[in-house]
């Protein structure tokens, strides 16, 4: 229980290297990118964001996590750069669903489906999320999943002869329709559809 309550008021403070991310306008956004966690619960989410793993000292983080409970945490300032996605980061706001994915055989050719659903009050909290964001960033435009954005093909750690998605967040059962009902901002197919 202890180390619970210590973990949730981790989640309310910033990523440790918050402040060594490179630093943009609010007017540089125009994107929001969608990802699953791919972990099995925020702290271990915490654990591998807090990884140091570039030269500048920085790690793997999106700007904001909701949890499976739909509570929101900010863990990137909206004008820093957050390593989420490959190629898009200066642009773009990652928000991460706290999700299981493929966890934790993320890359075995017979673990590639994902069949949990994501719980209505998550789903809530981002589209709170996703109307705040609307309002406070003028230039904000587009909306798309991490998914449809780095689409590599990697061979699967099991089995050589079989290629895998990277990536597949947030993957079949994110409900889309639900989220392209609900705001005003483009959905983008392909990285094609983004200039
Ligand atoms: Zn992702």
């Amino acid at each position: 229980m202890i180390n619970n309550r210590i973990s949730t008021i981790s989640f309310f403070k910033k990523i440790s290297y918050n402040k060594k991310l490179q630093q943009r306008s609010i007017d540089d956004i125009n994107l929001i990118v969608i990802h699953c966690t791919e972990l099995p619960d925020l702290r271990v989410a915490r654990e591998y964001a807090e990884r140091i793993i570039y030269p500048s000292g920085t790690g793997n983080c999106g700007h904001f996590y909701i949890d499976t409970d739909g509570q929101t945490y900010q863990w990137v300032d909206l004008e820093r750069v957050a390593h989420h996605v490959r190629g898009f980061n200066t642009t773009s706001i990652g928000i991460e669903l706290s999700h299981p994915g493929r966890y934790p055989n993320w890359y075995h050719a017979d673990d590639q489906d994902i069949t949990q659903n994501y719980p209505q009050q998550q789903i809530t909290s981002l589209l709170k999320l996703l109307d705040t964001l609307k309002i406070s960033i003028p230039a904000l435009r587009f909306i798309t999943g991490h998914e449809q954005l780095d689409t590599e093909m990697i061979t699967a750690k099991d089995q050589p002869n079989i290629k895998i998605r990277r990536k597949i967040d947030p993957g079949p059962t994110f409900p889309w329709a639900t989220i392209s009902k609900h705001t005003q901002l483009s959905f983008l197919e392909t990285t094609e559809d983004y200039e």
